[in-house]
């Protein structure tokens, strides 16, 4: 019987910056499995290295020590080139400020990671539609990112994540700037693109959402100091709701 690769591996995995001769340990030996279908939180204070680990786990960022294998492949034996290109199609990032280009409707940012993958025009608005469905949002399909709520536009920003059909979404702080209702809505999407088989990490300092991962990882000054399995306390149900 072949065993399972866990779809991220991480061991031993150190980063350290060096600014004006000094050097800044951001992340020390943290070592876990990121397995296929799971979802799970990353939390920590301000400063712990939430934001240089994710960094590495989107391929964005490369250890100064250990190792980071995605589906069994080290990520530093890579020529950029073929990195950026296994990111482009492998990860999708959804960050806190959405990030949509003002000047491009909502279809057109959903469509936008295709371009990177070679995909024509007719095909990527086909398969922006398709995004954009899953997550409630074809009927905003032409409308600008001024016209659309911050809730509407994470969901933009999700549909976008979501279109090269990703290994793993990559979702830094996604509800941090939503107030508490809206950014219950979001996560509810979260919980239901989970349950359909997405991949998904959060990166977070929000109790409120770690409680509805069914892992959290814990952070602490670089160091891994909790991996903790729970029952998720489960939002709505719906994709599209
Ligand atoms: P978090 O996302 O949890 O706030 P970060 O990963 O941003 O934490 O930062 C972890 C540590 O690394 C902090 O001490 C921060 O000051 C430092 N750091 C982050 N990025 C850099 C950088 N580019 N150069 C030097 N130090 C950095």
């Amino acid at each position: 019987m072949t065993a399972v690769l866990p779809l991220i591996s991480l061991r031993s995995v150190c980063k350290t910056y060096r600014a004006d001769g000094v050097a800044v340990v951001a992340v020390r030996n943290v070592s876990f499995d990121i397995n296929q279908g799971e979802i799970l939180a990353v939390m920590g204070p301000s400063g712990s290295g939430k934001s240089t680990l994710m960094n590495m786990i989107g391929l964005l960022d490369l250890p100064s020590e250990g190792a980071i294998h995605l589906e069994g492949a080290n990520v530093a034996s890579l020529s950029e080139d073929r990195r950026s290109s296994l990111r482009a199609r492998s990860i999708g990032f959804v960050f806190q400020s959405y990030n949509l280009l003002a000047r491009h409707n909502a279809i057109e940012n959903v469509a936008l990671p295709l371009v990177y993958c070679g995909i024509g025009r007719k095909e990527r608005l086909r398969r922006a539609e398709q995004s954009l469905e899953v997550v409630g949002m074809l009927r905003r399909a032409t409308h600008f990112p001024r016209q659309l709520s911050g809730g509407e536009q994470q969901r933009i920003a999700i549909a976008r994540a979501l279109i090269t059909s990703p290994l793993l979404v990559l979702a830094d702080e996604p509800t941090g700037a939503l107030d508490s209702r809206t950014g219950a809505e979001i996560l509810a999407l979260f919980a239901a693109l989970n349950r359909t088989g997405q991949t998904i990490v959060m990166i977070t300092h929000d109790p409120g959402i770690a409680t509805q991962c069914r892992r959290i990882i814990r952070l602490h000054d670089g160091e891994l100091v909790g991996d903790e399995t729970q029952v998720p306390v489960l939002p709505k149900r719906g994709v599209a709701s």
